[in-house]
Parts: structure tokens; C-alpha cells; sequence
């Protein structure tokens, strides 16, 4: 536990919440200021900052819970789609230092986009250079 940050204070209960959903490691609970009727956030119980910081067993936890409840809260708020994404690091607009999934439900017209709009302006990357990434991560 990160003595100031919020989201451990909710697990530990310091803070209320709107929980949802509760495993032994993860933790899925109402966004306080909601993009869309339904907007949930799923959180490892320890507190690690980054996706790549928490333990197999953890990312397992908080990645079933999300898969588990999307068609729950769907269903919840007569959604007819999801946008599920993590923003995974400052430089990616995360402001809570504690990792989480938002599940944002979408409606038909609702005035949103896709997630492509979280990026600014697309690079310009040839065929060579594609082939250079995909071995540098494959790596
Ligand atoms: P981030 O920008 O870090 O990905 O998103 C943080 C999210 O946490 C925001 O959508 C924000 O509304 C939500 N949030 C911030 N503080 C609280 C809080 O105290 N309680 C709840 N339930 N959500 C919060
Ligand atoms: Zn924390």
C-alpha cells in the first residue's frame, strides 16, 4: 500500500467506494466522474503504477476480473459496446499512479470514437521499419 494514493485507500477502505466486484487481488469499482453510465475501473489490490509492474498472478486477477465483468456491466446499463483501455504511464495520460483498467460502456451514436483518438498524429512508418519493430519486440 502507497500511503497517498487514493486508489489504496479504497482498498483499504479508507475512502468509499461504489465496488462492484472483489477477488482476492484485484478490485473493480465505479469511476467517480464517469465517462459513460456504467464506467468501471479495475484495480490490482497492491498498488504497482504500471501493467508491466505487477506479478503474472496479479495481471491474471484484474485482466479475468475486466473479462468477467464487461458483459455484466454491458447488460447493466443496456450498453451496446465497450471501450477497455489502460493509461499506462503520465506520458499516456494516466493520473492516478495506480494501475487500472477503465471499462467505459458505448451506445450506439454516442459521440465518442475509437481508441485510435487517444494518439495525436499517426507516424509515417514503412514496410522496413515495421519489420524492424516487430523483431525488436519479438526479440
Ligand atoms: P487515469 O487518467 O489515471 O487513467 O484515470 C483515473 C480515473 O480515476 C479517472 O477516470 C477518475 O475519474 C477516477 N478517479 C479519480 N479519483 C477517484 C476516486 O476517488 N474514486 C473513484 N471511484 N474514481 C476516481
Ligand atoms: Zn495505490
Amino acid at each position: 500500500m502507497s500511503d497517498d494514493c487514493i486508489f489504496c485507500s479504497i482498498v483499504a477502505g479508507d475512502i468509499p467506494a461504489r465496488v462492484v466486484a472483489e477477488t482476492d487481488d484485484a478490485l473493480a469499482f465505479l469511476d467517480a466522474n464517469p465517462m459513460a453510465r456504467g464506467h468501471t475501473l479495475v484495480i490490482p489490490k497492491a498498488h504497482h503504477q504500471r501493467v508491466a509492474d505487477l506479478s503474472h498472478e496479479e495481471s491474471r486477477a484484474v485482466f479475468d476480473l475486466v473479462h468477467e465483468l464487461a458483459p455484466v456491466i454491458e447488460d447493466a446499463v443496456d450498453a451496446d459496446a465497450h471501450t477497455i483501455g489502460v493509461n499506462d504511464g503520465p506520458d499516456a495520460g494516466q493520473e492516478v499512479p495506480h494501475a487500472h483498467v477503465h471499462i467505459i460502456p458505448r451506445f450506439e451514436n454516442d459521440g465518442g470514437g475509437p481508441i485510435h483518438v487517444a494518439t495525436g498524429d499517426r507516424p509515417e512508418v514503412g514496410d522496413d521499419e515495421l519489420d524492424e519493430i516487430a523483431d525488436a519486440i519479438a526479440e
